[in-house]
């Protein structure tokens, strides 16, 4: 006696619009709100470690800035978050604990991958290198 009341949804089922999308070949559409890949710009970080204290994950570590950047004289002890997005749980804690608002935030999603993926190359490219 079920058959007939299932009819209707398997054949809507099968007319419909799919309900899925099949990434990676089609791209999510994802709020602009959406907290996704965020990294520090180190030319407003003072490497005063606020974000890493405050880090519910652990995700932040504060790092040397590489001798060859320049690092601005605000940032005397030459340290900035490198964040480990394999632990970060993209609460945005550090985003709003920064007294310096130094983090830029993206809803950039696509961060799976085999090797260690960190916020250090993205914070690089806001620092000029020693000439
Ligand atoms: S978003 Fe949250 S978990 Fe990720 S690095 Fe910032 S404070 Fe840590
Ligand atoms: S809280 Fe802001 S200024 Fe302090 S280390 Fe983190 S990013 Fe840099």
């Amino acid at each position: 006696m079920a058959r007939p009341r299932l009819l209707p949804a398997i054949v809507k089922s099968l007319l419909g619009r799919p309900s899925t999308v099949q990434y990676p070949y089609v791209k999510t559409d994802v709020e602009a709100s959406y907290r996704g890949r965020h990294y520090a710009d180190l030319k407003k970080c003072t490497g005063c470690s606020l974000c890493a204290i405050e880090c519910p994950a652990d995700a932040i570590t504060m790092t040397q800035i590489p001798a060859h950047f320049e690092a601005p004289k605000s940032n005397p002890r030459r340290v900035y978050p490198k964040i480990d997005y394999g632990r970060c749980v993209f609460c945005y804690r550090c985003v709003t604990v920064c007294p310096f608002d130094a983090y830029v935030t993206t809803n950039f999603y696509e961060m799976a991958g085999p090797r260690e993926n960190t916020s250090e190359q993205l914070s690089f490219t806001t620092l000029e290198k020693v000439v």
